[in-house]
């Protein structure tokens, strides 16, 4: 049988042969490649559940691991260590040191949603993504992400003003993350915007950035968005908490 992602199996688990009769049966040429089985002890049951859990990861128990999301991924076509189908089955299988060891790329998701677009079964691999790297933050196994931090940016001012101020957004999220501001993609883009833009729509812009107004009528709309989401934050942690104490 082919090994798929062979590079996901510890290579002292793969034994190799020129050669191979097994059973008096010369299986030489297509099995030639055997995987050393191994038993597995430290998983946890509820694992599935605590990331279920998160906001995004409600619909992990739907995946039939058919690797769709993989193939498309913007970011597994760069860096194939990236491979939403492969945390998912991690994630179902309550191997969790497994997916601590890919703590350091799990993050680098850049929520193009084309996975979610794809994914037969509904079960949204963005979301998932999402809330494996705020388990790993929850847990201390990572510091805050520069996704969350973008995310948490995006989010403050969708609340305050009910609209999002791009300049804003990116000032604040550079200040956040210690990254210098000019960074030459923006220089160029917004050279080029200047360049091309109306006069008049740049004014516009400008005066948005200074005065950032507030979408009409937002103040009870905000509050009402704002208590919703703080309490869907507190449920889950009520949720994680009972999840724990049952284990
Ligand atoms: S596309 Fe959906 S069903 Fe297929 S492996 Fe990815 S998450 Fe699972
Ligand atoms: S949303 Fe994340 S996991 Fe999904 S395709 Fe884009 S980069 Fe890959």
């Amino acid at each position: 049988m082919a090994i798929h992602e062979k590079s996901l199996i510890e290579s002292d688990r793969i034994m190799e042969h020129e050669s191979l009769v097994v059973d008096g049966v010369d299986v030489s040429g297509h099995w030639n490649t055997m995987i050393k089985p191994r038993y597995i002890a430290d998983y946890d049951d509820d694992f599935e559940k605590i990331i279920q859990s998160y906001g995004g990861g409600e619909n992990v128990h739907r995946c039939w691991q058919c690797g769709s999301c993989t193939n498309s991924c913007t970011v597994y076509a760069l860096n194939t260590d990236f491979n939403p189908r492969y945390w998912i089955y991690l994630t179902r299988l309550g191997l969790k040191e497994e997916l601590i060891k890919d703590k350091d790329i799990i993050w680098q998701c850049v929520s193009c949603n084309k996975c979610t677009s794809i994914c037969p079964k509904d079960v949204r691999p963005e979301g998932v993504m999402k809330a494996l790297a705020h388990w790993l933050e929850d847990e201390g196994h990572t510091e805050t992400s520069p996704s969350h931090v973008f995310d948490d940016e995006f989010w403050a001012q969708v609340e305050k003003t009910g609209r999002i101020e791009d300049a804003h957004v990116i000032m604040n999220f550079f200040k956040k993350t210690k990254q210098p501001l000019l960074q030459p993609w923006l220089t160029a883009f917004t050279t080029r915007m200047i360049k091309h833009l109306p006069f008049a729509h740049l004014i516009r812009m400008g005066l948005n950035f200074v005065f950032t107004p507030r979408t009409k009528s937002w103040g009870r709309t905000g509050k009402v968005l704002r208590d919703y989401v703080e309490g869907e934050k507190v449920a889950a942690r009520q949720r994680r908490q009972q999840i724990k104490e049952a284990a």
